[in-house]
């Protein structure tokens, strides 16, 4: 697989916290703190992004738009459907005309609470691809999956899912652009993450399969996260892991502080 640089990746889910006028203070506060020279910041920093409830993501991209704020944003979620009778659903084309770069597709409440399954969110995948945004496609085994299959089986097999609708994507122009996310369901909000090494074993099953469905290219650009109860504690040694690309991170994401030290302590890493 060819050498690549990945820009490490720190996103936070907000899950359903905050409210428009808390994400402005939030994101101003993140930002300010970010730029900070007192911190490690600059040409080895982490990309950074907020995904806040939809009710916040027309005052953030305004206030990321007035002050050219160096914070990405995007959805917690999106519709498979590109318009019409969906009552509550938010289309990928609205997240795009709000500057939204990435969306979350699938996350283990979306999966488990909504019961949205791998045909569901393939075609979300691809709804997201199709408006220009950035799926941030989450996968990950619960405690029983693991002690029935091992840790890489489920998570695999909902990667391969969630990439079965891109083959015949049309208009799909270019290598698709994708985030993965490894949340093995057990660690989140646990206070109880994997270990490095657990990371890094699913992080590398997950990057051959990006391999074999998509091709060593893909394979080598996509960024993989690893998600369950990540803190500034123990980031670095999540980041030291080759497969590892950075954090989705749910709670400690709702502390400013918290979060800017997460960033601060990921690094350039490539294969
Ligand atoms: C999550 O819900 O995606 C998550 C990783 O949560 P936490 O960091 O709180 O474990």
């Amino acid at each position: 697989m060819a050498k690549v640089k990945r820009v490490p990746f720190i996103a936070g889910n907000w899950k359903m916290n905050l409210d428009h006028l808390q994400s402005i203070a939030f994101v101003q506060k993140l930002a300010w703190t970010l730029k900070d020279a007192n911190h490690d910041f600059g040409v080895d920093g982490a990309e950074v992004a907020v995904f806040p409830p939809f009710t916040d993501l027309r005052s953030v991209q305004t206030l990321v738009a007035a002050d050219k704020l160096d914070v990405r944003f995007g959805g917690q979620d999106l519709s498979e459907h590109d318009s019409g009778a969906y009552t509550g659903e938010i289309s990928g084309a609205f997240l795009s005309s709000l500057d939204c770069r990435y969306v979350l597709v699938g996350h283990s409440e979306r999966r488990t609470m909504h019961g949205e399954t791998d045909e569901q969110l393939a075609r979300k995948v691809a709804a997201a691809l199709k408006h220009g945004l950035v799926p941030v496609l989450c996968v990950g085994e619960t405690a029983d999956d693991l002690e029935a299959h091992g840790p890489s089986a489920v998570p695999v097999a909902q990667l391969k899912a969630g990439l079965a609708g891109l083959a015949g994507l049309a208009g799909l122009s270019g290598t698709p652009e994708l985030v993965v996310a490894y949340e093995p369901v057990w660690a989140i909000g646990s206070g109880k993450a994997a270990t490095p090494e657990q990371a890094e074993q699913v992080a590398a099953r997950l990057r051959e399969t990006l391999a074999e469905v998509l091709g060593d290219d893909v394979a080598a650009a996509t960024r993989i996260l690893y998600g369950g109860s990540v803190k500034s504690s123990n980031i670095a040694s999540l980041m030291r892991e080759p497969n590892i690309d950075g954090a989705l991170v749910g709670g400690a994401s709702l502390d400013v502080a918290e979060f800017a030290s997460i960033s601060r302590f990921s690094k350039h890493v490539g294969t």
